[in-house]
Parts: C-alpha cells; structure tokens; sequence
C-alpha cells in the first residue's frame, strides 16, 4: 500500500476516536463516564425538525446552489446582522458541512505552500492538521504560564514573512476562555496592517456565562467587508445542539468567496439539503433555545467548579463560555496521555489528554451533558487520584477499592 507523504503525517481526531472508544465500551455494559464530548445533549430545536421533515416529507432532496440555499444565506445575513452589526450581501456568504469544512475551504483558499498560520494554545485538535493538509506550517503560540490569554507580544515575536492568517477561538475550546475586547481590538488592529487574515471561529460565541460577551472582530475592523481581513467562521452545532446536521459558514470578501465556493464545488458539490432546512429552521425559530443551553450549561460550569475546588493541588481556571475546562494536573503528571488512559481504565471516565491541545499536563473536561455526570465523573478521578478521597468507590453496581495510592 502507498499512502501520500502528507496524508501519513495527518493525525486521527483524538475526539472523535475516543467517543468512538466511549461508545464501544458502553456497548460491552461498561459504565463509561464521557467528559471527553463535545457536543450538548438537547435536542435539535423543534423549528429545525420541522423544517427539515417538510423536505423529507415533499421528497425534494437534490443538488442545491454549492454556496448554499438563498434562504438559508437569507438566515445567515440576518445573524449576521442581529448578532455582529455588519450588513453583508449573499455574496459575502458560503454554506459549508460544518464549520471544519468553513475553516478548511478558507485556509485551502489562502494557504500558499510553505505560508504560516499563527495557531495560539491551547488550540482546537484540527487546526495544525488541516494548516498542514493545504502544505502550510502552523506555529504553535502558547501563553503564560497559569493563563489561557494570548499575548500580542508573542504573536509579534511568532510573524515572519511568511505568516498568511491567524487563528482566534474565543470562547475557546479547550480552555473556555474569552479573550478580552482589548485583545481583539489589538489582534484585529495588527493583522490589517500587516495584511494578514484573523480567521476567527466563533462557533461558541454565544455560549458565554456570567453576562459576558464574546468581542466581535467586526467591531474593530476599520475596513469594509471586501476589504477586510477578518474572516468569521461559524455554525449551528455548538449554539443549537445540531452537531449532526453538519451546518457551517464563512462569512468574506466576495472573491474570497467565489473561490471557496469553487473549491467546494469539486468537493462535496453542497451541504445537503435536509441539513441547510435545519439549520434555517434554528436560526428564523425561537432563540430561546440558546439562552437555555446556556443557562444549563452555565450551571454544569459552576458545579464542576465546586467539584474541582475539593480536588487536592488541581487548579481549573474559571471557564467564561464554552461547555469545556482545562485543569492543569501538572501536580499529578505532566503526561496527559497517559492520565486520561489511566483515567479511562480505572474509574471508566473519558478525559482528553492536554497535549493534543498544545496544553501537556492538562486535562479537557466537557461538562456539555448532565449535572450528574459531572459530579460522578470528577469523584471517580478523585478517587483514582486524590489520595485524600476515601478509597472506596461504587462504579455501576461493583465496589472498587484503590490499591494503587
Ligand atoms: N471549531 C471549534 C473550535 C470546534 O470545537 C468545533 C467542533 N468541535 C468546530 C470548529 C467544528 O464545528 P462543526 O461541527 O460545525 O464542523
């Protein structure tokens, strides 16, 4: 077998392997805790559902415009409007599955071999993978020691001649940080006179606790939307609970557009159908759906924070959005790898290992499902862990006694 130089040198989703992992174990009756998801557990908004079954049930399920349906874009130009203050023409709009194939067609469109993507940890899984599947070299930016806040200091120092775009997540996955309004303002301020892109993933944005905002680099930019080099990604995944409809968007420049629309063309031809109707129905229906993910989620955050204060030597910066935190277990181990492996095989709990983040020694933990899980969840790895929780502990039905502290 001949497998391409690049393709062998592209990593498996750690995420996605170790739901599959959680789900396999489950389907042998263990009793697998997942802290590793990324994903709410509501379901998708009734508006989507019915919109979406009027499709299925009429049959007319074909080839749709590649740059997705005009009401669709209809949609998104009013989120757009409605959420950032920016007016932008369907031109200005590309519909793609998911918000990984947005960030792929956009670096695919302005990737030249050998550019650079200033990448800042602790960072998504994918974006080093997909900057190294269009023949660019990601640079890896990490931020102070005990913050989750980039440095516009670092930034500068990581630009060379080559830097074509940098990637900003706020809120953050893994960290669930939200960079402050005066980062971006800076970050925004800085890659326009530089001319180079800020790809910004906002597929959390309103996934934000504690009356935060998530700043909107639109709010800085001083150019007009075909002159811009702020690129928005976003989605209905995170904010809906529609991970499966596989629903994103780009919002740029309309050339820019043109030739993600192109490249997109020869590659999936459209995001289906039934998805673009979904994915309409969430964004014209009741927003409330949001506000009540959020409300949950948030109260998800603050119990897993009261769980993390009783864990011995364990700092969890405060999350301030997302449905994820980043504790630093360095006082334990500084391989994550194997801590979530001897997590997993102890207490049957599914963590994601801090290296695949740029962030070693960290755990990600996602409190996106039950209250109940995450209190289950962090006891057992306290008791896997923590020599001061009792050493014994019911996991399903059996008593497990440590032996190993
Ligand atoms: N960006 C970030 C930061 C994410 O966490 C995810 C999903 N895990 C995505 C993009 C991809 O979103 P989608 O499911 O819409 O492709």
């Amino acid at each position: 077998m001949s497998i391409s130089r690049l393709a062998n040198t592209i990593k498996e989703s750690p995420t996605l392997s170790l739901n599959e992992e959680a789900r396999r174990l489950r389907a042998h009756g263990h009793p697998v805790i997942h802290l590793g998801i990324g994903e709410p557990k509501n379901p998708a908004p009734i508006n989507a559902l019915l919109s979406s079954s009027a499709k299925l049930k009429a049959g007319d399920i074909k080839y749709v415009p590649t740059d997705g349906t005009p009401s669709l874009k209809k949609a998104i130009i009013r989120y757009t409007e409605e959420n950032y203050g920016r007016l932008v023409a369907p031109e200005n709009v590309i519909v793609s599955t998911g918000a990984k194939q947005a960030l792929y067609n956009i670096l695919f469109t302005i990737i030249n071999p050998q550019d650079e993507v200033i990448i800042l940890a602790p960072h998504w899984v994918s974006y080093p993978e997909m900057v190294k599947m269009v023949y660019g070299i990601p640079v890896i930016v990490a931020p102070e020691d005990g913050t989750f806040i980039p440095r516009m200091q670092d930034i500068e120092e990581a630009t060379s001649s080559y830097t074509k775009a940098i990637i900003v997540n706020s809120p953050n996955n893994p960290s669930g940080a939200v960079f402050p309004e005066q980062f971006i303002a800076d970050v925004v301020d800085y890659c326009e006179r530089k001319g180079i892109y800020l790809i910004m993933d906002d597929i959390y944005h309103k996934l934000v606790f504690d009356k935060v905002t998530a700043p909107s680099a639109y709010q800085y930019t001083k150019e007009d939307i075909e002159n811009t080099h702020v690129l928005v990604v976003n989605g209905v995944a995170k904010l809906y609970g529609m991970t499966g409809y596989r629903i994103g968007w780009a919002i740029a420049p309309k050339r820019m557009v043109e030739v993600m629309t192109n490249v997109q063309s020869n590659i999936t031809s459209c995001p289906p159908v039934i998805s673009q109707s979904a994915a309409e129905g969430a964004l014209t229906g009741m927003q409330s759906i949001v506000d009540n993910l959020r409300f949950s989620i948030q109260n998800n955050r603050d119990v897993l924070m009261q769980e993390m204060r009783s864990f011995s030597d364990i700092v969890t910066i405060k999350p301030s959005g997302t449905f994820y935190a980043l504790p630093d277990f360095r006082a334990y181990t500084n391989d994550s790898v194997k801590l979530a492996r001897f997590l997993l095989e102890k207490a049957m709990v599914v963590t994601v290992p801090g290296s695949e983040f740029g962030m070693e020694g960290h755990l990600r933990l996602s409190y996106s499902g039950s209250v109940k899980d995450v209190i289950e969840g962090i006891d057992r790895m306290k008791w896997a862990l923590d020599p001061n929780a009792p050493n014994e502990i019911y996991i399903g039905d059996r008593k497990l006694i440590r032996d190993w502290l």
